[in-house]
């Protein structure tokens, strides 16, 4: 195992819950407990408790607290403000515009409206993952009553022109939708400034606790609720208040917008450093979006001819996690969509990892990192180009040390192979989420090593013999998990 601390480097996937937010959450988990609901002192003290993570939330985005709606995440948000504003505003038309790579929330809440007989554009990008706002202005037809754009992407951290498209949104009273949940306390948000009807955002992405979220909703932007009971949130969030969350919300926004500055400087330093020592030091890389205005904590970067799930694998071996996936699945048919509407070359595109940093890491975590990806880039591209023409197996393990001891004691016998990710979609037995693979030829003689030493096998799985390179071979023994999915269907 590895000799340092973990290396969290997927701060866009989530981030921990810092401690003084964690500390003014303990006491609305006992002592104020009541529903902010109840008419008793108790209830009046959780009452203003919300009220006041309202005050914080709404100065974190230039808002007034009576314009900001508590929801449980980014995704409830997204799909208030999609759904509430569509339902609300079908009697003026019934055109949505947005983009090919929103998140997954706000893409799937179109697609179910033009199940309902709402018409959704699709918008695409640039190389940078930028909308043309010539071609949004194209879009917008006599019925468009709907814009949802993302502020900053999520996967390559890129940066809309919201500031632009609020203003012809407004001129044209389409109501404008900005989804903000990775921007929102990384940098500067005045809701004003931006000219947004609705703005979503999220506390767990802000070292807040999960089960929080916010919806902005502008004076006088009309929605409706998708969500039915009593009348919290005056009647578009019904259920009782997750006062603890909302409260460690709260003050996760108060220190966001506090630190917003010091954080910004810290981390685009790192991610800087991060990119440049991997320009350097590694060849056949290529960072998305380069040239494009960026959040400071994403780098999204491409490894020529290597698969992102061996990359992920043989980082997660020493501790320090990235994301490979799921918008980053790398094998069978699924590319992220997002990566597709760049157009990143294929040879590119599959060994695709989001690097996310958090005001948590230091110099050396970036050292670290760039240390064994230097070192397993390398051991990967000479395992791919190694097998031209043999065929490759995997190994599975009943648990990560063995899977990572597996790789240890082969690499001491010379022989090739690399760690490799997420083999459990198809196993029957549960078993380790990283697996080897190797040389099918040399099985026989890793089975008998690994016996040797006492390590356990859980599965040794074989892949199709017609792949010309481990690449394309694990890119086929996916599809083939994927059509076995399919089958069980
Ligand atoms: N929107 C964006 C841009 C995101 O990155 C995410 C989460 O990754 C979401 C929405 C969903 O947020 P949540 O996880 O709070 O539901």
């Amino acid at each position: 195992m590895s000799h340092h601390k973990d290396i969290f480097l997927d701060h866009a996937s989530t981030t921990p819950v810092q401690p003084d937010v964690m500390g003014v959450m303990l006491s609305y988990f006992g002592n104020h407990f009541a529903s902010p609901g109840a008419g008793y002192e108790l209830g009046h003290r959780s009452r203003k408790a919300l009220e006041q993570s309202r005050e914080r939330i709404a100065k974190l985005l230039g808002a007034m607290p009576y314009e900001l709606v508590f929801t449980s995440s980014g995704t409830e948000s997204n799909n208030m403000a999609v759904l509430g504003a569509a339902y609300a505003r079908q009697s003026d038309g019934k055109h949505i515009i947005t983009s090919s790579i929103e998140h997954a929330c706000v893409l799937k809440a179109c697609m179910h409206l033009e199940h309902l007989g709402f018409r959704v554009t699709y918008l695409p990008v640039n190389e940078n993952a930028l909308i043309d706002v010539g071609a949004l202005e194209d879009a917008i037809c006599d019925d468009t009553i709907l814009i949802s754009i993302m502020h900053a992407n999520n996967e390559v951290g890129t940066i809309q022109p919201i500031e632009e498209i609020g203003r012809i949104a407004r001129k044209k009273g389409i109501t404008f939708h900005c989804d903000a949940v990775q921007s929102a306390g990384k940098i500067p948000i005045d809701v004003r400034k931006l000219h947004v009807d609705l703005l979503s955002i999220s506390s767990h992405k802000i070292y807040g606790p999960k089960g929080a979220g916010a919806l902005y909703i502008r004076k006088e932007t009309k929605i409706e609720p998708i969500l039915f009971g009593s009348g919290q949130e005056n009647g578009l969030h019904p259920g009782t208040h997750n006062v603890p969350a909302i409260v460690g919300f709260g003050m996760a926004c108060q220190i966001a917008g506090r630190d917003l500055e010091n954080n910004y400087i810290h981390i685009r330093a790192l991610r800087e450093s991060l990119e440049q020592q991997i320009l350097d030091r590694i060849p056949g890389t290529r960072i998305n979006g380069y040239n494009a205005g960026r959040l400071p904590h994403i780098s999204n970067i491409s490894f020529e001819g290597v698969l992102a799930d061996s990359i992920g694998a043989n980082l997660d071996a020493d501790n320090i996690f990235v994301s490979t996936g799921p918008a980053f699945r790398s094998y069978g048919k699924v590319l992220s969509r997002v990566i597709v509407a760049m157009h990143v070359p294929p040879e590119f595109a599959y060994g695709t990892v989001r690097f996310s940093l958090g005001w948590e890491n230091r110099n050396r975590d970036i050292k670290i990192t760039v240390d064994t990806l230097e070192k397993c880039i390398s051991s990967i591209r000479a395992f791919s180009g190694s097998d031209s023409t043999d065929k490759i197996c995997i190994f599975t393990f009943p648990d990560k040390e063995s899977a990572v001891s597996a790789g240890r004691i082969i690499a001491t016998q010379g022989l090739p192979f690399t760690l490799t990710g997420k083999p459990e979609d198809i196993m029957q037995v549960p078993c380790s989420h990283i697996a080897l693979a190797c040389l099918n030829d040399d099985q026989p003689e890793i089975v008998t090593v690994l016996k040797e030493q006492g390590i356990e096998i859980a599965g040794i799985h074989k892949i199709d013999p017609q792949c010309e390179t481990t690449v394309k071979k694990e890119q086929d023994f996916w599809v083939k998990v994927e059509e076995i999915k399919k089958e069980r269907e």
